[in-house]
């Protein structure tokens, strides 16, 4: 299997690579001795050409009518498709997931393209009325230039949910991907670029300082943007200064609560995807979970059987379940969220099988963990873990379970698993959170529509669906005629 690609991505402005002073090497968290490739760390000036090349390029790209957008963005929808086979593999090298992982990447973003692509033109047609005395015209302008700031965990989706939108009402874009996963991403909005105008689509490559650098850029009118609260707090300061409008998708610690009906076999599946999927690496897995005091014993039998099942090993190792975790200090957090539940008496569970052994010190290999966290306010249940270690606690009442589940500064998803439709419902009311599954939790459980996002510490602003998405990329430009 060939691992090592050792291939150098440079700064995308105007349709051009541009080559900058300093570069990181990318390494393959799954393969720690196999340098995958080079990213440029952009320095201020290279954030201001490319700010520059994409407000050049607004002023001609508003212009077009709605549907040539549409149909332009379409044509490099058609290019991000014919990329996977090549693209998903790199991803994992980069990322860490596994293989089917990253092609679901790829595949969900295509989504977005094409579903945003049935809604744009009818959002974007102006209100038109007349009376006796005067004509008014309530119009949508795009806002212009757009900043696109994403994690490592899910890049290309996380991009596309904010470059069809951006795009196809007329904004252009200048994405900066995480420095953890900056080579798939990279080469995919080039060869997307060559369908549209020069400066439509540009990146740019660094962290902190890139990601301050543009997000206070005077030209840059709205910034989208995925990743941690604390950052997505910095990225708030950054750009309030020129009044940008801001998106913000941040953590989240979403709780799962079991109700007493439930079947647990036949939910196990489900949730064992919602809690594990991308190894816990999913701003809305499930990260901890209330079972009823009385199901406890049954249900952590029955979970941790399954969980034995489990591979651990390199996302491209077809037999692997879980890949490795993104990065050192994911690790060693993950590694001390253990070691301090196990020092205050908590009963841990350390299962799976861990493939090629041998490799495991030579990439950010964990084996999945369950502890059981009789305290709802312990480290592990009161923090977004974001890897595979899942707390279970349980409740005795439904309102006990409810306010553990509300007792969190996140707000992003959550979910309640019942047999009873109408009490599950009625639970789920009585959730915080943006949103709320009943049986199921985690990817491919939100669909087009459902507004993607969260309250409290998880964010502000809505994805994934029609109005509070396009309205954040768009403002109102009211005419009237006095007659
Ligand atoms: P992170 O906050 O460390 O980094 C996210 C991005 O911000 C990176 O591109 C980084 O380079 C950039 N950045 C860092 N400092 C910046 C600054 N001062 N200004 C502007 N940009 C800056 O997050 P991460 O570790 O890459 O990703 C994991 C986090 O992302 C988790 O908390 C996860 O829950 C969250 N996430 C949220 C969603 C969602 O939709 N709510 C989706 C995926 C991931």
């Amino acid at each position: 299997m060939d691992r090592c690609h050792d291939l150098q991505v440079d700064l995308w402005i105007n349709n051009c690579d541009i080559s900058t002073k300093n570069y990181t090497d990318v390494y393959d968290p799954g393969r720690l001795t196999d340098r995958i490739g080079r990213a440029p760390v952009a320095s201020v000036e290279d954030v201001d050409r490319a700010v520059q090349a994409a407000h050049q390029a607004f002023l001609r790209w508003r212009k077009l009518e709605t549907k040539e957008r549409i149909a332009q963005v379409m044509s490099a929808a058609g290019v991000l498709k014919a990329s996977i086979a090549e693209l998903a593999p790199l991803l994992v090298s980069e990322h860490g997931g596994l293989l089917r992982e990253a092609n679901m990447d790829f595949m969900a973003g295509y989504n977005y393209l094409e579903k945003y692509s049935g809604v744009v033109a009818e959002f974007m047609e102006a209100e038109q009325s007349e009376d006796d005395i005067s004509w008014i015209s309530i119009e949508k302008i795009p806002k212009g230039v757009v900043v696109a700031i994403v994690p490592w965990n899910m890049p290309v989706v996380l991009t596309m949910m904010k470059l069809a939108p951006a795009l196809m009402t007329g904004n252009t874009i200048v994405v900066k991907p995480s420095p953890n996963a900056p080579l798939a991403l990279t080469l995919l909005l080039k060869r997307m670029s060559a369908c549209l105008p020069d400066g439509v689509i540009n990146v740019v490559h660094g962290d902190e300082e890139t990601g301050t650098a543009l997000t206070r850029h005077e030209l840059v009118k709205k910034v989208a943007f995925t990743g941690g609260s604390k950052t997505g707090k910095k990225v708030m300061n950054q750009a309030a200064a020129s009044f940008k409008a801001v998106t913000l998708e941040l953590g989240g610690n979403d709780p799962a609560i079991l109700l007493d009906d439930v079947n647990l076999e036949e939910i196990m599946p489900r949730l064992l995807r919602g809690i594990f999927t991308r190894t816990g690496q999913v701003c809305y897995a499930v990260k901890r979970l209330y079972v009823p005091e009385k199901l406890c014993s049954t249900f952590i039998d029955s979970i941790c059987d399954h969980i034995n099942e489990f591979k651990v090993g390199h996302g491209l190792d077809e037999r692997a379940s879980l890949g490795p975790v993104n990065n050192a200090s994911q690790l060693a957090f993950l590694c001390s969220l253990v070691e301090n539940a196990r020092s205050v008496g908590c009963k841990v569970y350390e299962l799976g099988t861990m493939l090629e052994p041998e490799n495991w010190s030579n990439g950010y290999y964990i084996r999945p963990h369950v502890v059981l966290d009789r305290d709802h306010t312990s480290q592990l249940v009161g923090c977004e873990q974001f890897g595979p270690v899942i707390p279970i606690t349980p409740y005795r009442t439904l309102e006990e379970a409810l306010t553990y589940a509300n007792a969190s500064e996140y707000g992003l998803a959550s979910s309640v698993w019942s047999g009873d439709f109408d009490r599950a419902v009625e639970v789920a009311r009585e959730i915080e959170a943006g949103l709320t599954f009943i049986n199921t939790h985690g990817l491919g459980s939100s669909v087009f529509g459902m507004p993607f996002g969260g309250i409290k510490s998880s964010g502000i602003g809505r994805e994934s669906s029609v109005a509070p998405t396009l309205s954040a990329y768009t403002d109102y430009h009211a005419l009237r005629y006095l007659k």
